[in-house]
């Protein structure tokens, strides 16, 4: 099932989307999705409604040096257990909406990854195989990076927090087998980034897991898995896609700050 979050002609709902092409349609979901999924019986084209970020979290946490590729072509090792971090709230967006390179960076690169949604009741102190049942589904994010700062600055906080600088989306996927699936990271139609999740070092479950030893994972909470190879630059102009086999693609304009 496909949940996102939608702007409607009266307000913001979450949504089921259904169908593809010219016929598909967004169905309102009462309240939040996470529980019982209880529609209102307002439904929309798909093409009525603006898809907004399908949720918006707590917090993000992100996963660093998950694939080896990644890792060598940054000059790490892989680490032996996860490197987490976070992102901020505010630094989130949904689909289509704008990237914005801040001034005082001269090297902002995309990061394509699989972000992992958590469900209720969230995820406290759980163990890798009840993880799984902590995750309520998963969608594309971009970690945008600022990988000038991030050197500069040792720690990640100032590189990854920027507004703008975790687009999420374009829905929710609740069905999705990302055992094997193909991350694809496209910049003006070029193809950057081509990994698959099966080459992750720590699998979502674990990494649900490993997270939940530290902080409490809230319903909505966001996970990044980490990128496979390729990052690369980010420019004003640039339309930027990630895309997940079996969850969709998400696309963002690249605009200067000023
Ligand atoms: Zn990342």
């Amino acid at each position: 099932m496909r949940i996102a979050r939608i702007a409607h002609p009266t307000g913001m709902s979450f949504a089921v989307l259904e169908g593809e092409g010219p016929g598909a349609t967004a169905a309102e979901i009462e309240g939040h999705p996470f529980a019982q999924i209880k529609m209102t019986g307002q439904r929309w084209a798909l093409e009525d409604v603006r898809l907004l970020a399908p949720i918006l979290p707590s917090k993000v946490v992100c996963v660093g040096r998950n694939f080896a590729e990644h890792a060598a072509e940054l000059g790490h090792e892989v680490p032996t257990e996860p490197l987490i971090f976070l992102k901020p709230s505010t630094s989130v967006i949904g689909p289509g909406e704008a990237v914005r390179i801040p001034a005082v960076s001269e090297q902002v690169e995309h990061e394509a990854e699989l972000a992992v949604v958590i469900g209720l009741p969230g995820a406290r102190g759980v163990d890798r195989s009840s993880a799984a049942a902590s995750i309520f589904g998963y969608t594309c994010a971009n970690d945008v990076t600022a990988r000038d700062l991030q050197r500069k600055d040792v720690q990640f906080t100032r590189a990854k927090g920027f507004d703008s600088f975790c687009p999420i989306g374009p829905w929710i996927e609740t069905d999705a087998d990302v055992a094997a699936a193909e991350i694809r990271c496209e910049v003006n139609g070029e193809v950057r980034q081509l990994g698959s999740t099966a080459d992750m070092v720590f699998d979502p479950a674990a990494l649900v897991s490993y997270i939940s030893q530290v902080m409490t994972l809230l319903p909505g909470d966001v996970v990044l898995t980490g990128t496979p190879a390729g990052v690369g630059p980010l420019e004003g102009g640039d339309r930027v896609s990630v895309s997940i086999a079996g969850i969709g693609t998400l696309t963002n304009q690249v605009v200067p700050n000023d």
